[in-house]
This record gives structure tokens, C-alpha cells and sequence, in this order.
């Protein structure tokens, strides 16, 4: 343990294991507290193999390879890691040119991909302090543009974001390296951003929505300090470029926990520097029933990433986007449009307003935008049009998305079952049930509705 000076040392039961605890709170510049193997349980065995590959090589080559952030975390917690960070004093460059399957990305925080078929090590360089140079790039705000100073570990440790990210597991010899207060934090299940909170949420205010995160994540308590300064400072989350914060909104969302995150996020004032259409809604008269809704849909998310069944992004923002699409839809309507005119007018501009915020890449906004104008199709049961629908591309998620509609009141619960049923007959008794019958279908095609050959179903006709 060395350079940490005594105070009171106990044994602390972690995930099954015992170690050291010391209760002083180490400062910056105090040295580091050296946690060896015997004493506690991040053990290989639990690392995946790619992330060994590639620490091994890193440190076979003389350079220093560590595990950090969520893997250290989440294996001192006796968690399952989502993925492995490692960090090193080799350069991005060199880490490029000692592993062929690599490629090093972003500009703001540059570092290497190490890929090994669908797993991907990412292998930062430890961050440094600076000189001055223009590696780091600042807006006004305190905002880091960009951070490519490189330095040593006992510089990188206070670039990271909270005390139980900033642990770090040496492959050299495998203990854990402990700068600031992580251990204890791991122990008192403690969120404590690492410096000033103020500053560091100034520099880079996804750290508000990852406190949501992780708070919502690992059920824990978050330090005064560390959650204080968010109600004050949520605004500076719109500064953050829109193509980062769809990124952010994935993690929260898709991390198994998002009903805990959304609430979070409302709590903290963080949910209308995102949804800010949403966050209007349940501050209105409708706010129950659209959080009821939101947080039923969410729980579905859940379940699925509990499930280990993909979620895709599309859902997600249907969930989020609906409330507001709707009742503009309604609105609309009332002002004289079209019911399918009034859906994908209100689809296009909430998602327009959304894209903002956190972006949303087509890929995805338009299968939501598909899956709302089914909506109003779900609603008619008979002919050729409506037995087409289960053709279409969404459809499946279409009909998830009547079932979380009907379940919170918004739809018959009859419609939704005999949509269920539907599905469940033979081709022949489903052509009966939509009132499809084969010489009716010739009429229509000679007929040509409305003169002619229909287009191809499209999601808003
Ligand atoms: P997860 O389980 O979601 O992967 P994680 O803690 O590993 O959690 P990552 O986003 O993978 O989170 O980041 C890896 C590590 O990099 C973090 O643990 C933290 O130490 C550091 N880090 C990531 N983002 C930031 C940030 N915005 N500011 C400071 N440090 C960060
Ligand atoms: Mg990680």
C-alpha cells in the first residue's frame, strides 16, 4: 500500500471477498493505495479472453496496460461487465501498429478499437494534465472540444469521471490500484464525481447523465456534492452535439434499468434538455397518464434486455415520442386534417424538433414514423387493405406498440386481442376474418381504387 498513510484500516466484505478497507479519503497528490491479488476478487478468469489478448500484448511490448472503468467496477461488485476498457502509456499510434485488427477513432477523444469479431477492447492512452498546447481544446463554457494530452496514470486518474470508475487492474501484477476513494465508495455504494463536480460537469456534461446512469444502473446513493450542482447546471446538456447525446440516450435506455434511468433524469431536470416535448407533457394535466404510459413502455424494454431479446432504437423513441406525436395528431385533426394527413404531419415535426436534442438517424426515425401511421390502420379490421398490413416491414413492432397502447388504456383491449388472433390462423381463416375473399380482390385490382394501381404499401397512406 504504498504512499497511503494509515487511518483507520478495516475488512470490508466485497462481493464474497474480503479486503482492506482504509477510510481516509486520499487527495490529489497523495499517492496511490496498491490493493495486491491475495486481497481482492477481479480475477482473470471473469475478463474476457480478447481483453487479456490484448493487455498481455500491450505490456509484452514494455508498455503499462491496465483494466479501468465499469470492467474493474462492475467484477469488485460481482457484476458482469457490459465491456472492457483498457488503458496504456502507448500511444494510439503505437496501439494501432501492435494490433492488426485495430482502428483508432474519435477526434475528440482519440483512441484505439481493437476488434475480435463482435467484440470490440477499447484502448484508451492515459490522459495527461497538459502543457498548454492545443491537444486540449475548450469552448467558453469550460466545455472540452477535445482531449488528446497524453501523461501517466497519476495524471489520467483525475480525468475520469466518478471515484468507482477510476479503479484500475494492473496486468503486470495483478493488483488494483486505487487513487481516490473508489474502494470505499464500492463498499458505501457511493456515485462521487472525482474533483469538482461543478467544473468537471462544466467540461463535459454527459457526466450529469451518466450520474443518471449509474445511479440508475448500480442502485447507488450519489453523493451531495456530485448530485447538487445538476439542477443548476442540466442546461449545458444542450450544448452537447446531438449525434453524442443519441449515443447517451442508448446507454441510459438500453442499460436494462430504464425505468430508474427516466426517472432519474426527471428528477434531476436533465429529462427536458432531451425530450424536451416529453418532459412538457408531464409537467401538464396529462402528466400521469403520459408517465404511466412512458414507464409501462420502458419496463418492456426491460424485460427484453433482461431477456437478452434485442431493443431497437426505433422503439425506444416511439415510447419517448408517442405522448407528444399523438395528441399533436389530435390536435391536428381538429383543426380539419386528415387523420393519416394529421399523423404524419405531427410524427414529422415532433421528430424534427427531437433530432435537435439527440438526433435520431433516419434509420430509425423512419420506422418509427412507420409504426405510428399503423396505428391508425390497426383500427380497420376488414378488407384486402387491412389483411396488407401485416405485410408491411413494421408490423411486429407496429402491433408491440398497439399491445403497450392497449394495456395503458389507450386503445380496446378487443382490438389488440383480435389482432393477436389474426396472426394465430391459417392463411385461408385469416382471409375470412379480414372479409377477403379472392373474387373481391380480382374486382378491386381490375377496378383500380381510385383509378388505378395502387402504389406500394407506404407508411403514412
Ligand atoms: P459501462 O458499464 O457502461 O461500460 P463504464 O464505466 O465502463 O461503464 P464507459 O463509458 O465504458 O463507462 O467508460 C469507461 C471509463 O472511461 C469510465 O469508467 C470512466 O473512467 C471513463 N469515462 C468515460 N466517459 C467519461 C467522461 N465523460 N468523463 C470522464 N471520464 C469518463
Ligand atoms: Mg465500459
Amino acid at each position: 500500500m504504498s504512499g497511503y498513510d494509515s487511518g483507520v484500516c478495516r475488512s470490508v466484505k466485497l462481493a464474497e471477498t474480503e479486503f482492506l478497507l482504509d477510510t481516509t479519503h486520499p487527495q490529489r497528490g497523495s499517492g496511490p493505495r496498491i490493493i495486491p491479488r491475495s486481497e481482492h476478487i477481479v480475477s482473470r478468469a471473469n475478463v474476457s479472453g480478447s481483453a487479456l489478448k490484448v493487455l498481455y500484448r500491450l505490456r509484452n511490448s514494455g508498455f503499462d496496460a491496465y483494466l479501468v472503468g465499469g470492467g474493474v467496477r462492475d467484477l469488485l461488485l460481482g457484476m458482469h461487465p457490459k465491456d472492457f476498457d483498457i488503458v496504456t502509456d502507448a500511444h494510439p499510434e503505437q496501439v494501432r501498429k501492435l494490433f492488426g485488427n485495430s482502428r483508432l477513432i474519435g477526434r475528440r477523444f482519440r483512441l484505439a478499437h481493437v476488434r475480435f469479431g463482435r467484440e470490440i477492447i477499447e484502448v484508451a492512452t492515459f490522459r495527461g494534465k497538459g502543457d498548454g498546447s492545443d491537444e486540449r481544446e475548450r469552448a467558453h463554457s469550460g466545455r472540452i472540444l477535445r482531449d488528446n494530452v497524453y501523461g501517466s496514470i497519476d495524471e489520467d486518474i483525475w480525468r475520469r469521471d466518478f471515484t468507482v470508475n477510476a479503479l484500475y487492474y494492473n496486468i503486470a501484477d495483478f493488483s488494483v490500484v486505487d487513487y481516490t476513494t473508489g474502494l470505499e465508495d464500492i463498499r458505501r455504494k457511493t456515485l462521487r464525481m472525482i474533483g469538482d463536480p461543478v467544473t468537471r460537469y462544466r467540461e463535459d456534461p454527459v457526466r450529469m447523465l451518466r450520474v443518471a446512469r449509474f445511479a440508475a444502473k448500480l442502485g447507488f446513493e450519489i453523493a451531495q456534492d456530485t448530485a447538487e450542482p445538476i439542477a443548476e447546471l442540466g442546461h449545458h446538456v444542450r450544448d452537447v452535439p446531438p449525434a453524442r447525446l443519441f449515443e447517451e440516450v442508448l446507454k441510459l435506455f438500453r442499460s436494462g434499468h430504464a425505468v430508474t434511468s427516466f426517472r432519474m433524469l426527471d428528477d434531476f431536470g436533465l429529462l427536458r434538455h432531451l425530450f424536451p416535448a416529453t418532459a412538457a407533457l408531464l409537467e401538464g394535466n396529462e402528466g400521469d397518464t403520459v408517465r404511466r404510459f412512458i414507464e409501462r413502455g420502458l419496463a418492456g424494454t426491460d424485460r427484453r434486455i433482461a431477456e437478452d431479446k434485442p431493443t431497437t432504437p426505433a422503439f425506444l423513441y416511439a415510447i419517448l415520442l408517442w405522448p407528444a406525436v399523438s395528441r399533436l395528431a389530435a390536435s391536428l385533426k381538429d383543426s380539419g386534417a386528415r387523420e393519416f394527413e394529421a399523423m404524419a404531419e405531427a410524427s414529422t415535426r415532433v421528430a424534427a424538433e427531437q433530432q435537435r436534442c439527440t438526433a435520431l438517424p433516419k434509420r430509425f426515425s423512419v420506422p418509427m414514423k412507420e409504426m405510428f401511421a399503423l396505428q391508425r390502420r390497426f383500427a380497420t379490421r376488414r378488407g384486402a387493405r387491412a389483411a396488407r398490413v401485416m405485410q408491411h416491414r413494421q408490423f411486429r413492432a407496429a402491433y408491440d406498440f398497439l399491445l403497450l397502447r392497449s394495456r395503458s388504456g389507450e386503445v380496446e383491449a378487443e382490438l389488440a386481442n383480435w389482432w393477436s388472433e389474426v396472426q394465430t390462423l391459417p392463411p385461408a381463416e385469416r382471409e375470412q376474418a379480414f372479409n377477403v375473399t379472392k373474387r373481391r380482390r380480382g374486382k378491386r385490382r381490375r377496378g383500380g381504387r381510385r383509378g388505378g394501381r395502387r402504389k406500394p404499401l407506404s407508411a403514412d397512406a
